[in-house]
């Protein structure tokens, strides 16, 4: 999964762009979900939410690392959830 650290600047833009819905805003800034952020592996080549930050502040959450087998893992769980 990955992480906003607190250089976010709360610009609203990565929110509707996660297709797992894994970023709301928290207490000071927008926050990841790690149990829905699938590093954006089933939907897209590349995270989107990184794609369009103006500020990159959205680094691999060194608490949440997972490969790409864990990741499609969850992008399988997250689905079938549905
Ligand atoms: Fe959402 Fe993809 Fe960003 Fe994870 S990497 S928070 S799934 S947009
Ligand atoms: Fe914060 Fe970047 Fe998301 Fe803007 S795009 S809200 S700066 S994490």
């Amino acid at each position: 999964a990955l992480m906003i650290t607190d250089e976010c600047i709360n610009c609203d833009v990565c929110e509707p762009e996660c297709p797992n819905q894994a970023i709301s805003m928290g207490e000071e800034h927008y926050e990841i979900e790690p149990s829905k952020c699938t590093e954006c592996v089933g939907h897209f080549d590349e995270p989107q939410c990184v794609a369009i930050c103006p500020v990159a502040c959205i680094p691999v959450d060194p608490a949440h690392k997972e490969d790409r087998e864990t990741l499609w893992q969850k992008f399988e769980r997250l689905r079938a959830a549905q």
